[in-house]
């Protein structure tokens, strides 16, 4: 190594040179820390980056949860008479068996809600003087479009859930689908 104040011929490792004794100042690339510091930096900009792909990745696992879910609702075939001849058995054991269910079943409509917010469905076989109807709560616009088109004694296929339960008002459910 040559000292660059003196121009004098100097050991590699010495830290002063031997003819100036003026201190020899090692250049950046060649000091251990400034390795360490690199080191580290990279390190901690790769843990980073991993950090995100990790995150993105759970992001999309729970997303696939949610649609799994909401593919695998399956729904009960059910009959409406049996529904209501179980409510007045035991509307107890009834509320316990069909509560928050997904019940799909076919019936006759009986009646139309003038504001559009639900319709009224009794049991295929029921006659004139039958009471038992379930009231079908439409969810959506396209429910609404196909209902609108329906009139009362027409035979509808409702996928839902049952919402309300009661000896006197009978069943509510929120439709999910009707055909
Ligand atoms: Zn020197």
């Amino acid at each position: 190594m040559i000292c660059k104040k003196c121009n004098g011929e100097i050991d590699k490792k010495a830290v002063v040179c031997v003819h100036c004794g003026c201190k020899i100042k090692k250049p950046l690339l060649k000091k251990w820390w400034f390795w360490a510091v690199i080191v580290i930096l990279v390190i901690a900009i790769a843990n980073m980056g991993g950090g995100e792909k990790t995150e993105t990745t759970s992001n999309q696992q729970d997303n696939q949860t949610v649609e799994t879910v909401q593919e695998t609702v399956t729904y009960e075939t059910v009959e409406l008479d049996v529904m209501f001849e179980d409510l007045k058995n035991n509307a107890m054991k009834a509320e316990k068996n069909y509560q928050n269910k997904n019940i799909e079943f076919t019936g006759k409509i009986k009646s139309f809600d003038s504001d559009g917010d639900y319709i009224t469905v009794e049991p295929t076989n029921a006659d004139e003087w039958n009471f038992d109807s379930a009231m079908c709560y439409m969810k959506n616009e396209e429910q609404k479009n196909y209902l609108i088109e329906k009139n009362v004694g027409d035979t509808v296929t409702i996928k839902g859930k049952v919402k309300t339960i009661g000896e006197i008002i009978g069943y509510s459910i929120d439709i999910a689908e009707v055909q």
